[in-house]
């Protein structure tokens, strides 16, 4: 069995568990390079910054009023109030833009360019207009309140987002606000997922004796789609040697840079997902992770020409092929993107005790609800089989236990992330 490049320096003892930790960093060692695309800002939410955008102007262009009054000068206040000749206006795309005069000021509205020599504005609920086309300020603002000076939001050749940022619909807004119209981003990782098992049919189709519909892809794409993956689905595949290699085949075929095989990666008679990747020429390793959910978890890699396929292979448990996807597929598609990622872990509230746990991390499903004090409540579901979709549909979260925790009482303070 293929052991190089591990990040680990004691050699793996195949039968002792691994840490989620060191699993996950396992199954990011020596990621391929996807490269870059330019593409239309519309299309780019979610999508990795893979080069840094500069402002390509000034924003605003020219000062500008915040809201809707008067422009006016200093100078011609007495004790913040004056009486002035208004001499035109100036409205957002049509400004006003000659000098303004000793006793005179300009009625100004939201947006609009600040009027030459004007300093400060006079909201409108602090004037009076009068008959004979005057206005009688009551009060005005001190200088520069109200006022958006040229440049307040970026200026001209900042960086505006570092590379490595998924883009947010307000980092879309910043970037057209400074002249982009499009932007270049890593490339998404092809992610082909391999249902394997006799027992599944498709969803759709009415189940026959001892068949079950095969749920896990419909999870498990969402997830890697909202991670940033361009999925292929390649269905689902018989327990037999030659069904497994043709899915790879068809995964090499379609340029996939990841294979998520679902189920078959334990050690039984029908679990045909390692030795058929082997066989194929894969370097393979499999663990057994100190998680609960969670069972044997294969990484591995399969070269051909120039390119390599990255092999994660899942255990086939409902439950635990979502988990396993949430704690090591989404950080790979992440990381092969080039995202910084955010791990998200919370602290809350426990709200029902908790056994000591064993020598497994638990990722336990549970509500996380918010508390008047800014906290959270976190409350465990009381049944964790792996196999309960419609307890993983419920919870909005999952607990987060070290392995070897002692009992937590209630109110202890616990880890959860949102999932
Ligand atoms: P396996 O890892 O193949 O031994 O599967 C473990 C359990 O998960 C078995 O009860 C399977 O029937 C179930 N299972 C495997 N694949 C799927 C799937 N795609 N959808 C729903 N259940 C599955
Ligand atoms: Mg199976």
């Amino acid at each position: 069995m293929a052991r190089r490049n591990l990040p680990v320096t004691q050699p793996v003892n195949p039968r002792s568990l691994m840490p989620v930790a060191e699993a996950r960093a396992l199954s990011q060692v020596d990621l391929p390079q996807l490269g870059t695309e330019t593409i239309a800002l519309g299309d780019a939410v979610g999508r990795v910054l893979a080069k840094v955008p500069v402002a390509k102007l000034t924003q605003p262009p020219f000062p500008a009023s915040a809201m809707d009054g008067y422009a006016l000068r200093a100078d011609d206040l007495i004790d913040n109030r004056a009486e002035l000749e208004i001499v035109g206006e100036s409205a957002a795309g049509h400004g006003y833009h000659e000098q303004l005069q000793p006793g005179t000021c300009v009625r100004i509205f939201t947006g609009a360019p600040l009027p030459p020599a004007a300093n400060v504005i006079a909201i409108q609920e602090n004037a009076q207009p009068l008959s004979d086309g005057r206005v009688r300020i009551l009060k005005s603002e001190p200088q520069g309140r109200y006022i958006r000076p040229a440049g307040g939001d970026f200026e001209k050749g900042r960086e505006l987002a570092a590379v490595g940022t998924r883009l947010t619909p307000q980092i879309l807004a910043l970037l057209a606000s400074a002249g982009h119209t499009d932007i270049t981003v890593a490339r998404r990782p092809v992610v082909a997922v391999i249902s394997t098992g006799d027992e599944l049919v498709s969803p759709g189709t009415i189940p026959g004796p001892d068949q079950i519909i095969s749920s896990n892809a419909m999870g498990v794409i969402a997830r890697v789609r909202a991670a940033g993956g361009e999925v292929i689905d390649l269905g689902i595949v018989a327990d037999t040697k030659e069904a497994i290699e043709q899915a790879f085949g068809a995964a090499l075929a379609q340029g996939a840079h990841v294979v998520l095989t679902l189920g078959g990666a334990s050690v039984g008679d029908h679990d045909l997902v390692k030795p058929v990747f082997e066989a194929m020429g894969g370097e393979l390793d499999l663990y057994r992770i100190a998680m609960r959910p969670g069972k044997p978890f294969m990484v591995g890699r399969l070269k051909e020409a120039d390119r390599e396929l990255r092999l994660l292979g899942l255990p086939g448990n409902p439950i635990s092929s979502l988990v396993c996807t949430k704690l090591f597929v989404e950080p790979l598609v992440a990381k092969l993107q080039g995202a910084q990622i955010v791990e998200g872990l919370h602290l809350g509230t426990l709200t029902t005790p908790l056994d000591a746990n064993d020598e497994r991390e638990d990722y336990t499903r549970c509500t996380a609800t918010p508390r008047p004090d800014g906290g959270w409540d976190v409350q465990p579901f009381p049944k964790q089989d792996s196999s309960l979709l419609h307890v993983a549909a419920a919870a909005n979260a999952l607990l987060c236990r070290p392995a070897h925790q002692k009992a937590q009482p209630v109110g202890a303070q616990i880890s959860f992330m949102f999932w």
